[in-house]
């Protein structure tokens, strides 16, 4: 009997371990392990554990029209884990366990000894790379180093995803099968999922078919032809808004690669969408190639010394968005309402908090990671290192977003303002960037002036660069 451990891949087209679980006929049995006590350790946001609720319920009837079972399991953390599945394999004789990769530290480590137990009691393990387009470690400059820089880690990439056999898996359906009760397993119902709002709810509708059909509608409308044109724009529907289906594996990324692919031709918007799917890629591979940036180390070490400034009130402004600058205060209140944030505002948010209000950047990424329904480790520490100037292939220390500016500029009229702000909808469209003389009291003044804030920002680095 086989058995597939869905982590972090809540989907059946175009999974290679529940593809390969089923070859040569082999019946298959699918498990999920909550774990309440790690999710909280890891910042899961709320809003995320729920969507992976609500896949998870779609996932099961998927596996169900296929005969394959779903049985659901709890444990505080990640150590309890091998435990449990020797338990299982033993229960229901299993003689394979299946699983994709998780590249984390901590997934890393509770991976490995749930294979050193399954070898103990020769249960063959077998692990499959789907969250990447290319395995780790096999994108390399010519002395065989990991790219340090994205655009020839894109370059590089893209010859070599060319190369690669475009086969998405497809699984069958097999024999109905009946096991033991295991004296562990679980209702759905039963696991500790946190409470959500069902406006937030809305937003995220779970399951392989909405996210298929959204990556088509993009592809197959105007957006991923005006997606040059209109991804920073942040008033304006401009982006997939496909992030938390890739990070929960509702959708594959070669799923995503190879529609855009047949689209690259006639428009560079796909050319420029496949570049946004390189950069995910290019923050797992460097979170694979240096593990440490999981420990909550800065990619380049002497930015440690750099006196961030622990003011509780500041970092609470931010984190409500009440700093008195209203692109910032739009943006902070979209994460709060929705769970997600433009990609944007991502970057001037983490330069504003890590720059102009000198705050650790860790403070700011663990706050979005509290937040975000797309949160995922490799690709919020990079924003985060990026934005920071702490990180590999970082912005310049010295290059830093005005937030007044990047207003101006990218929501000129202040619609995205005035959506999520609705008190500032009175302004006109110059004052709507900085509200002055007719602001409304109930609207915060500026926390901090943006000239003494990047001068401070900038002594600050440069003293620990030398
Ligand atoms: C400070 C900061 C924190 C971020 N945190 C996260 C995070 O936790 N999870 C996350 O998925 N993305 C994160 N991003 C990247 C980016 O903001 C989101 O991926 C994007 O906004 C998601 O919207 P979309 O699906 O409509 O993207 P699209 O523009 O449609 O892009 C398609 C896909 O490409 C990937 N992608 C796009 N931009 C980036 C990028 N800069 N880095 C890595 N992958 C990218 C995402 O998987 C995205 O779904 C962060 C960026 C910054 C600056």
């Amino acid at each position: 009997m086989q058995l597939v451990w869905f982590r972090n891949d809540l989907r059946i087209s175009d999974n290679p371990a529940l593809f390969h679980s089923q070859h040569n006929n082999q019946a298959s049995i699918a498990i999920y392990i909550a774990t309440p006590e790690q999710w909280i350790k890891h910042d899961d946001a709320a809003v995320k554990i729920d969507f992976w609720r609500r896949n998870l319920e779609c996932l099961h009837r998927s596996l169900a029209e296929l005969n394959i079972p779903l049985y659901f399991f709890e444990v505080a953390s990640y150590d309890e884990v091998p435990e449990l599945i020797i338990s299982i394999c033993q229960t229901w004789k299993i003689t394979d366990l299946h699983f994709n990769e998780e590249y984390p530290i901590n997934e890393q480590r509770r991976d490995h000894a749930v294979q050193n137990v399954c070898i103990e009691r020769n249960i063959a393990c077998h692990t499959y790379h789907e969250q990447l387009l290319l395995p780790p470690a096999s994108v390399r400059t010519k002395a065989g180093e990991p790219f340090k820089v994205f655009s020839p880690f894109a370059k590089q990439a893209r010859l070599q995803i060319n190369e690669v056999d475009t086969l998405t898996y497809k699984p069958h359906i097999q024999s109905y099968i009946q096991v033991p009760t295991h004296a562990k397993q679980k209702n759905i119902e039963q696991l500790q999922w946190p409470e959500v709002s069902s406006s937030i709810q809305t937003m995220w509708p779970a399951g392989e078919q909405v996210a298929t059909s959204n990556l088509h509608h993009f592809c197959t409308t105007n957006l991923i032809h005006d997606y040059k044109k209109n991804r920073d724009i942040p008033s304006v529907r401009g982006t997939s808004f496909l992030s938390p289906y890739l990070n929960s594996g509702v959708i594959s990324v070669k799923q995503c690669w190879q529609l855009a692919t047949q689209y690259c031709e006639q428009s560079d918007g796909a050319t420029v969408w496949q570049n946004e799917l390189l950069w995910r890629e290019f923050y797992k591979h460097v979170l694979i190639d240096f593990p440490y940036i999981c420990k909550h180390q800065p990619w380049k070490q002497y930015t440690d010394a750099i006196p961030w400034r622990n003011d509780k009130s500041d970092l609470e402004a931010w984190q409500q968005g009440k700093t008195g600058y209203p692109i910032i205060d739009a943006a902070m209140k979209q994460l709060l309402t929705c769970g997600w944030m433009h990609n944007r505002l991502r970057m001037v948010c983490a330069m504003f908090l890590s720059k102009h209000l000198l705050i650790d950047w860790r403070l700011g990424e663990r706050w979005f990671m509290q937040h975000l329904v797309d949160g995922d480790l490799a690709a919020n520490n990079g924003g985060w290192q990026w934005s920071a100037s702490t990180g590999t292939d970082a912005v310049p220390y010295f290059r830093i977003f005005n937030p007044v500016t990047q207003s101006q500029r990218f929501d000129p009229q202040g619609k995205f303002i005035r959506f999520l702000l609705p008190q500032l909808d009175s302004l006109d469209d110059k004052q709507i960037h900085l509200p002055n003389k007719d602001k409304p009291d109930s609207y915060p003044s500026p926390i901090i002036d943006l000239k003494y804030g990047r001068e401070r920002a900038l002594a600050s680095f440069k003293t620990a660069s030398n």
